[in-house]
């Protein structure tokens, strides 16, 4: 279970959240580790129905990825190195899941710990979202990423963006899934701010569009397939940051270890990453291990992913038919 410090998107609750770590033995004894939090609220199984199918064999596209994660940790606990170290650091936005819990003094802690970037969640009351984001960008001189989560729709949209001058929009890096996926209203949308595909991504009909109504692709590497997504940049020229599915902090350090590999072969399209989004939930065990500083996850203790004592630590029970 996770719990959520406040309420942590648009659509989500402050309810507990379901999820699961997965340990993992191969054949050649290798041993590697990775979750599954389901977002049951945008369509996924939830997580009694995800182990059931994987104990009968059955593979949802959350375990499959959960798999490809867990093998890479595996690989780096066998070779005995920490799959942090040796990299560059890599900077991520504050995420922002409630903002009005959020005080200006808040704000300005935020930029003080060095934070040049905030994403915030939005959908519940555009007008008094567009003005803190107002003040993010005019007072506190920050760039802002919005996610709407596909709550609005084009005329909210229009309504929305109504609210800023020219020069707020130029501090709008890009509005995340504004409203669903349809390729006219993208368009007509993408003329007044760029857009990133998060959720949306999956609706997308990549094989038949030419000039996609959007800039940037969120990856999260605990959601989809990581090769395709940055096939998919460099065919169409597109941006991409690596984020978190707001799960636990192994697919924290999982993500965070992904944008670091992303950015040495695929520079060219790497925006600053979204994988720190420990704040969102109640502090657990795994907390402890990973040291952060400001914007950047700098170290977590262990092999791999880390975590190596706790992991053995926990109750794991063999998944059965
Ligand atoms: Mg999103």
């Amino acid at each position: 279970m996770l719990y959520p410090i406040s309420q942590i998107g648009a659509v989500a609750t402050t309810e507990p959240r379901s999820g699961a770590l997965l340990k993992m033995e191969w054949p050649d004894k290798k041993v590697g580790y990775a979750d599954i939090f389901p977002w049951p609220e945008f369509g996924d199984a939830d997580i009694d129905t995800q182990l059931l199918a994987l104990a009968r064999g059955r593979i949802s596209f959350l375990v499959e990825q959960a798999i490809w994660l867990g093998r890479k940790d595996a690989i780096m606990r066998s070779m005995g190195v920490n799959g942090l170290h040796g990299g560059t650091k890599i900077k991520n936005h504050f995420l922002i899941t409630d903002f009005t819990t959020i005080a200006d003094r808040h704000i300005a802690d935020i930029k003080n710990a060095g934070f040049t970037t905030v994403k915030i969640k939005c959908g519940r009351n555009i007008h008094l979202e567009a003005l803190f984001i107002q003040k993010l960008i005019n007072q506190f001189a920050l760039m802002v990423r919005v996610d709407f989560n596909s709550r609005l729709d084009f005329s909210n949209f229009q309504r929305f963006m109504g609210f800023f001058s020219q020069r707020d929009i130029s501090k709008i890096e890009y509005i995340e899934d504004p409203f669903p996926y349809d390729t006219a209203n993208w368009t007509e949308a993408s003329k007044l701010v760029p857009l990133a595909v998060d959720f949306e991504y999956e609706n997308v009909d990549w094989s038949h569009i030419k000039s996609p109504p959007f800039k940037v692709i969120i990856i999260k590497p605990s959601r989809m397939d990581v090769d395709r997504a940055i096939g998919r940049c460099t065919t169409f020229n597109l941006k991409y940051s690596v984020t978190s599915s707001l799960d636990h902090p192994v697919g924290i350090v999982h993500a965070a270890i992904v944008a670091g590999e992303l950015r040495k072969n695929y520079g060219t399209y790497f925006l600053d990453s979204g994988c720190l989004s420990l704040r969102a939930y109640k502090s657990t065990e795994f907390n402890n291990k990973i040291l952060v500083q400001g914007p950047y996850i700098t170290q977590v203790t262990g092999l791999g992913i880390g975590f190596d004592d706790v992991l053995e630590g926990q109750d794991w029970q063999l998944l059965t038919r």
